[in-house]
């Protein structure tokens, strides 16, 4: 998985092209049952892909945390809001909040989420590629693809089974 990592960035960049024209296609003509398809696609792509082998957005990018994302990880680790703010996040040049460092600090030796069941919501949804009216979030997956190995692949299935 790691060579894979690796090899990920040169092949999301060499289809970065290829990738956006399709992605302009498929906001001017949206097929009716877009959302249907990328369902089947998503469950598809992650049976044949384990988490636990990568942990690549956890180690590179991380979440951005809303309000209740630390309301209800602070309650979960029995300390203050405040306190959880401070030890593990940061407000970003964007204004987001952001993890202070990466690889995340709630990412096990093994790969497991140390807090997996109060996780952030964007931990939960990444890499969206199951989220409804997908094509409003292409700009997003036109990065995650140099990112996550099942984004790049949901997207290389979609131009196959998707034509436009
Ligand atoms: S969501 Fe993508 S980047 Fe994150 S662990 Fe799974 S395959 Fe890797
Ligand atoms: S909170 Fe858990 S799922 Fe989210 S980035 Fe950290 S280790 Fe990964």
């Amino acid at each position: 998985m790691v060579n894979r990592l690796q090899q990920l960035q040169k092949l999301a960049k060499d289809k970065h092209n290829e990738n956006k024209k399709y992605f302009d296609k498929l906001k001017k003509k949206t097929p009716k049952n877009l959302d249907y398809q990328m369902q089947d696609i998503h469950d598809e792509v992650f049976k044949r892909i384990d988490c636990l082998e990568c942990a690549n957005c956890c180690k590179t990018t991380g979440p951005l945390f809303t309000q209740q994302d630390v309301e209800r990880i602070s309650k979960y680790l029995k300390i203050k809001p405040q306190q959880f703010f401070d030890n593990y996040l940061r407000i970003d040049e964007d204004k987001d909040t952001v993890l202070k460092e990466l690889p995340c600090h709630f990412l096990d030796f093994e790969n497991k989420c140390m807090i997996y069941d109060v996780r952030p919501k964007a931990c939960r949804e990444y890499p969206h590629t199951d989220r409804k009216k997908f094509q409003q979030i292409t700009a997003l997956t036109l990065n995650n693809v140099s990112i996550c190995p099942a984004a790049y692949e949901v997207v290389e299935q979609m131009k196959k089974k998707i034509p436009l």
